[in-house]
């Protein structure tokens, strides 16, 4: 059996990044990024007023104070949007709004709150305090400077930094490809849930879940018919699915009963092997195999199984293709509300709840079958083999929606 690790190592070693493609924007969200991208422009991109008021000179306001407030005349009105002609000179101030240019020799702007006008003429703006220099002023450059970097390559685009490539003047951004991933259940055991079950019969549930997990990497799912367990049919939906994707993930039919037929589907193509089992739980029997030059990834059956291996091992590949520069998990730091135990001889992934105070509590059952502990986990603890940890403890937490 190979350790984790190993099987990390050797699945990576199979992903290359597949290409690059440009996106506007607003499809950009959770991609990764295939270049470096500088701003266009700095920001601001000119000195702006952060406030509605008027442009003055400080010195025009020295000694100001409510009974002897200084008096100003207005000679202007620059809204946002327009350029100034005018400057200011002794005596006068403009009228600014939020964003408005400043102009020429103005070296702070009052908030409108903070002004009166004269009741006889409301060109002269009065103003009962000084104020300090480059008051409500946004200066140019001050927040990113042209051709200052906005993202670096192999970086997940968030909300925000889409916002900032935006306003320095991208429209679009090349990010990684998004590859195509073929789903095949196999089990002749399973059915769609359209279908009355009868006996014997479980809902195929590993290719809507698979569905979710690839959609959430940038992977765009093909899901194929349900496969029934016979070496032909098991081949023939393989093959078709090798033809149409650039990664393939079977689940169930990797163990070493009778009607397990991934791995021999696997030698029917002309493909090979690279690995069979790894030493966690829950997940044991996994397969690792190449066939054209594209991997397939054989899950087991068991749902929780399927998840918890496709987390480990499946998703750092889909990230690494299209050139993510962080393919694992993120983690989280928590506080253990409750002991876990693991008494086995293979590290335990346990379904956890992590909330928003940093408690960690098990999720519920933690047999691979039981699905509705991996409904209420948020988080995965990784425990090693004969270990356990004690109520209290700090713990490091795998989170599994990402
Ligand atoms: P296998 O890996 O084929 O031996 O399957 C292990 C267990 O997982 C069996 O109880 C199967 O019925 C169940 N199983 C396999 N594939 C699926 C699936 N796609 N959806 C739900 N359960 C499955
Ligand atoms: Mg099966």
């Amino acid at each position: 059996m190979l350790s984790l690790e190993e099987a990390v190592e050797r699945s990576l070693a199979t992903a290359t990044f597949q290409g690059s493609e440009t996106v506007s924007l607003g499809n950009a969200t959770g991609r990764f990024t295939a270049a470096t991208v500088n701003a266009k422009v700095s920001l601001p991109s000119f000195d702006n007023s952060a406030m509605d008021g008027y442009a003055v000179r400080i010195r025009d306001l020295y000694g100001a104070s409510p009974e002897s407030p200084a008096e100003l005349k207005c000679i202007g009105i620059i809204p946002a949007g327009n350029h100034p002609t005018q400057s200011i000179e002794a005596g006068t101030c403009i009228r600014l709004f939020t964003g408005s240019p400043i102009p020429t020799n103005a070296d702070a702007v009052i908030m409108q709150e903070d002004c009166s006008n004269d009741p006889n003429d409301d060109r002269n703006i009065r103003f009962s305090k000084p104020i300090k220099p480059w008051k409500n002023i946004r200066f140019k450059g001050e927040d990113i400077r042209e051709n200052d970097r906005v993202v670096t390559t192999g970086k997940r685009l968030t909300t925000g930094t889409i916002g900032l490539l935006a306003a320095t003047g991208h429209g679009s951004i090349e990010v990684g490809i998004r590859p195509k991933v073929g789903l095949v259940a196999t089990g002749s055991e399973l059915v769609e849930t359209t279908n009355e079950l009868q006996a014997g019969e479980i809902y195929e549930s590993n290719r809507s879940m698979l569905c979710s997990l690839v959609t959430k990497a940038n992977g765009i799912p093909n899901a194929y018919p349900i496969v029934p367990d016979s070496l032909e049919a098991t081949t023939a939906a393989m093959k078709k699915a090798f033809a149409e994707n650039d990664v393939v993930l079977t689940s169930g039919g990797v163990s070493v009963g009778d009607h397990d037929h991934v791995k021999p589907a696997i030698g029917r193509l002309g493909g090979s092997l690279n690995f069979w089992k790894i030493a966690v739980k829950p997940g044991k029997p996994f397969v690792l195999g190449q066939v054209d030059g594209k991997s397939v990834f054989g899950l087991p059956g068991n749902p929780v199984s399927a998840l918890v291996t496709y987390l480990l091992l499946v998703r750092p590949v889909l990230l690494k293709m299209q050139g993510a520069s962080d393919l694992h998990l993120t983690k989280r730091i928590g506080r253990l509300e409750e002991k876990l135990v693991n008494r086995g001889d293979r590290r335990h992934f346990i379904r956890v709840t992590l909330d928003m105070d940093g408690i960690v509590k098990s999720a519920g059952g933690q047999r691979s079958h039981m699905l509705s502990s991996l409904a209420m986990a948020n988080g995965l603890v990784d425990l090693p083999q004969n270990s356990s940890l004690a109520k209290g403890d700090l713990v490091e937490v795998l989170l599994v929606e990402c």
